[in-house]
């Protein structure tokens, strides 16, 4: 029978995944660039630096989801730690006008980069990606169920509590911050420099976000990224990570940045290995205080500069 639906339903951990088995025939690493394609034939206006590219290989079509890819500069060799606050922010204002867009026709949207040939990155040219989809991921319902648990027992945001209780009581695991975002590694995170990003006022999503708070994303995006590439003097760099934006539109719903930084050591990776994909229970062999602490010398290094 033919799938009418690129969503199939595993009965037994009650949760989707998206199958799209004509994905095979992506181009992989090819000269021609697609994003270049789009300047060179016209298709961006010579003011733009941003811009939305559909998807060529797209997982997902309405009504089941929409994909999009997200060019964060005109300049194919400009990699994101390249790039100014200034030109980070016009990508955080693009993320804010797709989640507008999308979230009036999807109850999720996910906006992730992949970055780093390590993890599957096909493209070179400066960019990231972002779904509308009409089922929630895992990841996102997990964390949905638990606000709507804590909010049903009065005890509020559960994000806020991480914040309160984790992030402020003594800082030891703050890597950096503004004043809208706070960088840290919590005692749970999967990978040694893990990074999570959250604001520093209670909101669910990009929609409501002013324009200082998304220059200051970016400027504590930037900061964390180079900091992964000072690591070790720079042996670890480019760091390859997986950053992805999470946030619902419920106002009980908390956003936050959690971006996963693929590295362990100089030439050494933390790969999902049986433990994570099979049982789905992590093992992190590092001291995450240790970490925090590399991870914030080495912020204060590119800072200073
Ligand atoms: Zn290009
Ligand atoms: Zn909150
Ligand atoms: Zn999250």
């Amino acid at each position: 029978m033919e799938q009418q639906t690129p969503l199939v339903w595993n009965p037994l951990l009650r949760q989707y995944l998206v199958n799209a088995p004509h994905r095979m025939s992506r181009r992989e690493g090819t000269t021609a660039c697609p994003f270049c394609a789009d300047l060179s034939e016209g298709r961006v206006k010579s003011d733009e630096q941003v811009w939305l590219h559909p998807n060529d290989f797209p997982p997902l079509l309405p009504p089941v989801g929409e994909a999009y890819v997200v060019i964060y500069h005109r300049d194919h060799q400009r990699i994101f730690t390249q790039l100014t606050i200034e030109e980070v922010t016009r990508v955080t204002h693009l993320w804010r006008d797709l989640y507008q867009d999308l979230s009036t026709r999807y109850p999720a949207v996910m906006i992730f980069e992949n970055s780093g040939e390590a993890i599957g990155q096909t493209q070179h040219h400066p960019h990231g990606q972002a779904f509308g989809l009409a089922v929630l991921p895992p990841t996102l319902e997990r964390e949905m169920e638990t606000v709507q648990l804590e909010s049903q027992a009065g005890r509020g945001c559960p994000f806020c509590r991480v914040r309160a209780e984790v992030l402020d009581v003594d800082g030891v695991y703050e890597v950096g911050a503004n004043s809208n975002w706070q960088a840290f590694l919590p005692p749970y995170v999967r990978y040694p420099y893990e990074t999570h990003i959250y604001p520093r006022r209670h909101i669910a999503d990009l929609a409501g976000m002013h324009d200082d708070e998304l220059r200051d994303l970016a400027e504590i995006l930037l900061r964390v990224a180079r900091g992964y590439n000072a690591l070790f003097d720079g042996a670890m760099a480019p760091m390859p990570y997986l950053l992805g934006l999470h946030q619902l539109a419920d106002e009980r719903f908390h956003f936050h940045v959690e971006i996963l930084a693929i590295g362990r050591a100089p030439g050494k990776l933390k790969f999902a290995a049986s433990s994570e994909s099979v049982w789905g229970m992590w093992t992190n062999d590092s001291s995450p205080i240790q970490k925090v602490q590399e991870l914030r010398a080495a912020i204060q290094q590119v800072t200073e500069k």
